[in-house]
Formats: C-alpha cells, sequence, structure tokens
C-alpha cells in the first residue's frame, strides 16, 4: 500500500511575502495579497500581490516602451547571450532556495525539484547559445539587379503565461527564447505557485537585463492573464496550462491577430506489445504514471496493453507501485508529494468514482492516504478500462494510471488516437518494425520507444490535435519570437 512519508512540522515557519516586477520596480499590488497553503502543510507559505486589470496594462506599457526604445532589441546577440548566460549562473547559484519554493508551494518532491532547477541552468545556457545563430537568408540568384535578404527580427512583446506543475521549469521553456530573440515580456506565473518565478525576476535585474524587458505580474488568470492574451499592444502570447483556458487565449488573441504559441493538456498512451522488455517497462510505467503526482501535461496515464500480457503486467505494476514513498515534499526521500489544492484532489477522487461505477477494478490504491496534514492520494492503478470511460479519455491531472487492453496493432493505434489530445506517446516492443509503426502511426508530439519522458532542450516538444499548437525547445525556439522581414533591393537603374 505504498510507503507512507508524513510530513514534519515547518519549524519556525514564516510565510515569505513577495512582490512584483513592473518596469524595474518591485511593488505589492493594492488588493489583500493572494495567500499560498501549502498543499502538504496546510500553512501559508507565501503571499503574492494580486495584481489588477491596471497592472497588466502598466507592465505591456512598460515592455512596449522598451521594446520600441530600449537597449535589449538593440544589443549584439553576443551581449544578449552574455546576460542569459550570468542568469544561468545565477540561477544555479540559488538553486536551493529556488527549490524549496516550488517543493513547498507545488507540494513537489524536493529531490525532483532540484533535478528540474539543474534542468533549467541548461536550457538557459542552451537559449544562449542559440542567441548567437539565429540568422536570416539572402538570395542573389533572382537576377542581376535583385538583391533579396530575409531578417529574422524579434516579434515585439510577449505574454508569458505558465501553469503551477512545473513553475520554474515552464518559465525556462520559454523566457530566455523570447530574451535570445531581443523581445521584451510580460509574464504571469500561476497564483498558487507564483514565488520561483519572482526570484528569477531577481535574477535577471541581477543579470543585467535592463528594465522593462521582464515584466513579473502575479494575480488570477481573468483578472491579469485575460489583459495579457488581448491588449492591442502585445504582440504574441506563449502559454502553458489546460486546452479551456488555451482556446480562451487563442480567441482572445485574434482580437489583434496575436501569434499564439500553446502547450496544452495531454492523456498520453504508452502500448506495450509482449515481446517488450518488461522490466524495464515496468519501472517506467509507475515512474510515467506518478512522476509529479500524475500533474503532468506528458503522465503516461493510458496503458494499452497486448491482451495476453494485462494481467501479468498489472500485477507487476501493482507490486512496484506498493514501493513508491507518497508523502513529505521535503523529505528527499519523497517520491511523489502532495496534490495541488483540495477543489483538485475532489476532482479526481471524481474520475475515479465514476470509473468505478462503470465497472473498472482498482488493482491499487483508490483513495486518500492520510498523513495529518496537507492532501495526498495513494497512487492508483484502475484495470478493464475501456476506451469510451471518462477517465480514459481526459486529462485526471492526477496519480491515476488507467489500464486498457487491445489485440493487433490496428487496434493499440485506433485505440491511442481515439481521443483528443496528442502531446506525447510511448511504445514496448524488442521488434524494430512495430515500433516504428506505432511511431509513424500515433498522433502525437514526442513518441518515445523502449522509454518514456526523457528529454534534451536539443528535442522539440509540444503537442498534436488539442494538445497545443507549435513547439518549445529545439533548434527553431528562438526563431519561434520573430518574424521574419523581407528586403527586396533594386541594384543600378530600373526599367519595367
Ligand atoms: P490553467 O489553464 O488553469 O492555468 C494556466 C495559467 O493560465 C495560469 O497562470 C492561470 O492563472 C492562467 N489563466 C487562467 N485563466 C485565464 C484566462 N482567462 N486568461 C488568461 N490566463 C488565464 O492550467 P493549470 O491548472 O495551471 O495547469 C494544468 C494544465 O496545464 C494541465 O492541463 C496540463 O496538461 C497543462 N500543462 C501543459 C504542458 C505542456 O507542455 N503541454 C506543461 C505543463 C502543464
Amino acid at each position: 500500500m505504498t510507503i507512507p512519508v508524513k510530513p514534519k512540522a515547518l519549524s519556525s515557519h514564516e510565510a515569505r511575502d513577495f512582490k512584483m516586477l513592473i518596469d524595474g520596480r518591485w511593488q505589492a499590488g493594492d488588493a489583500r495579497p493572494i495567500e499560498r497553503i501549502a498543499p502538504s502543510h496546510g500553512v501559508v507559505v507565501s503571499r503574492f500581490p494580486a495584481g489588477s486589470k491596471a497592472d497588466a496594462e502598466r507592465a505591456i506599457a512598460a515592455a512596449r516602451k522598451a521594446f520600441d526604445n530600449g537597449p535589449w532589441p538593440r544589443m549584439t546577440a553576443s551581449e544578449r547571450s552574455a546576460v542569459l548566460l550570468r542568469a544561468a549562473d545565477l540561477i544555479a547559484a540559488r538553486s536551493e532556495e529556488l527549490a524549496y519554493l516550488d517543493a513547498i508551494e507545488a507540494g513537489k518532491p524536493i529531490s525532483q525539484v532540484r533535478g528540474e532547477i539543474a534542468g533549467s541552468v541548461d536550457i538557459w545556457r542552451y537559449a544562449a547559445a542559440l542567441a548567437r545563430d539565429l540568422h536570416g537568408e539572402s538570395y542573389n540568384t533572382l537576377g542581376e539587379g535583385t538583391l533579396g535578404v530575409v531578417l529574422r527580427e524579434a516579434i515585439g512583446v510577449v505574454s508569458i503565461i505558465t501553469p503551477w506543475n512545473f513553475p520554474f521549469l515552464i518559465v525556462g521553456q520559454k523566457l530566455p527564447f523570447a530574451l535570445a530573440a531581443g523581445c521584451t515580456t510580460v509574464v504571469k506565473p500561476s497564483e498558487l505557485t507564483s514565488g520561483s518565478t519572482l526570484v528569477l525576476g531577481e535574477i535577471l535585474q541581477e543579470a543585467g537585463v535592463p528594465d522593462g524587458v521582464v515584466n513579473i505580474v502575479t494575480g488570477t488568470g481573468p483578472e491579469v492573464g485575460a489583459v495579457m492574451t488581448s491588449h492591442p499592444d502585445v504582440d504574441m502570447v506563449s502559454f502553458t496550462g489546460s486546452t479551456g483556458v488555451g482556446k480562451l487565449t487563442m480567441t482572445n488573441a485574434a482580437q489583434t491577430l496575436k501569434k499564439v504559441s500553446l502547450e496544452l493538456g495531454g492523456k498520453n498512451p504508452q502500448i506495450v506489445f509482449p515481446d517488450a522488455d518488461l522490466d524495464a517497462f515496468i519501472d517506467a510505467a509507475v515512474f510515467g504514471a506518478y512522476f509529479n503526482a500524475g500533474e503532468c501535461c506528458n503522465a503516461g496515464s493510458r496503458l494499452i496493453l497486448h491482451k495476453s500480457i494485462a494481467s501479468e503486467v498489472v500485477k507487476r505494476v501493482a507490486n512496484l507501485t506498493q514501493n513508491v514513498r507518497v508523502g513529505d515534499p521535503l523529505d528527499p526521500s519523497t517520491q511523489v508529494g502532495a496534490i495541488i489544492t483540495p477543489q483538485h484532489f475532489d476532482k479526481i477522487a471524481g474520475y475515479v468514482a465514476k470509473a468505478r461505477d462503470g465497472g473498472a477494478d482498482v488493482a491499487h490504491g483508490g483513495g486518500t492516504l492520510d498523513l495529518g496534514m496537507g492532501q495526498f492520494m495513494a497512487p492508483t492503478i484502475l484495470s478493464g478500462v475501456t476506451p469510451d470511460m471518462a477517465v480514459a479519455r481526459e486529462e485526471v491531472f492526477g496519480p491515476v494510471l488507467s489500464v486498457l487492453t487491445f489485440e493487433t496493432t490496428a487496434e493499440a493505434i485506433e485505440i491511442a488516437n481515439s481521443i483528443d489530445y496528442g502531446l506525447s506517446a510511448g511504445v514496448w516492443s524488442r521488434d524494430f518494425d512495430t515500433c516504428l509503426t506505432i511511431g509513424r502511426r500515433v498522433r502525437a508530439g514526442t513518441v518515445w520507444m523502449n522509454t518514456f519522458m526523457d528529454g534534451t532542450p536539443e528535442l522539440p516538444f509540444g503537442g498534436y490535435k488539442q494538445s497545443g499548437l507549435g513547439r518549445e525547445l529545439g533548434r527553431h525556439a528562438v526563431e519561434d519570437y520573430t518574424e521574419t522581414k523581407t528586403l527586396n533591393m533594386h541594384v543600378g537603374s530600373r526599367t519595367s
């Protein structure tokens, strides 16, 4: 029944008060601050300014001014790159502080967050390298009298909106690339987990980012986010969050035809054939389902198992799940932390109850894990799930693994592709043809073969279908924050 890690009361605990960053100045909001209660400990750990529409407008005006007249877009790429490299070093130097904030505000295991911060440092360095390789094209083949040059210019003011599940990692998949291109930005972290993004603001000031280039406005989506996605002075919106809010973002942005980049939900299949290396797969199944308490766009939340191995695999996944350590995010041995809010806990529990009523069996977990404080859920395995059930089609965003079965490869592909999401997928087989067939036919932005959830900054990431629009990371990541401009130059006297 999993290994419980009871949270220890926070010793000499005091909530940290944060300010937001607008035009180089740190300021409190006018309204009562937003209090963040740690999902693992049940006490207030952070207070963030409740930014208003007016705060968002002032931040956009500052970013506009910094883009139109400030030094950042006019620096050499080498100068911008040097600032990003300094930022990476400062992130590394403050990594324990950043890891603590994400762990306590989001309920994520500290050992896992340390890995995310180290990964972020690598991404900031990658963006610094790409900054110096941004270039356009030239054509001297258009006839003697014509020279064509295609410039890549920074797109302008970018609104960056992020979710609560990877607070520091996700802002790092957007901001350094926007800065590398020469853009200016307004950033809105989730109102549940704003601490590490605000510390990033301090880091960027120290690294030498000029005033107005990075503004950070805390607050809710309907208040601050709605202005950031609709204001005419914003040129692009880079959003990560739920598919529902992603659609709203696109609707708002359409009013002034802003470019949008959307990283949205997922319901990712892992398809397993009888010839797979099951030892490796069982480990990846447990990791894929319960990493970040399943509050992960990439969670491998749908196992699609060949019928002949299904009961053995479910038994082995359940056995390994018993060894998972669930509880205090501040204990370095913890593997699964707390659920982000009581409301979200109820939503996850509702999916499990509905699946049970619909005929699914609970092979492991199924409910609350009472650790004396906070909200924790036992890692749950539902077997006998059918493709029409809500738990097989919708993003549960919790530690719930649904098990479905197939008999033919065509059936596995059909089940995998039968839902609205298409973020990632996994296939497990020792046969190359099988892996490649699944890899080509499953509609997802990433397909892992005999592994799961690996990633590096060089590999683009993003979704098919309703999992998103555009890609982050990869060698084109900086180009996403640019426009092209064609210079058509005539040489010599013009005759028609
Ligand atoms: P969410 O959509 O509720 O919120 C995301 C952000 O949008 C928050 O900052 C929120 O304040 C803001 N927001 C809310 N309403 C808004 C509005 N009307 N206008 C503008 N902004 C608004 O998502 P969440 O619950 O914070 O995060 C979980 C979701 O994020 C899941 O669906 C998950 O799959 C997705 N996600 C996707 C990826 C990816 O890379 N594809 C990565 C992480 C999370």
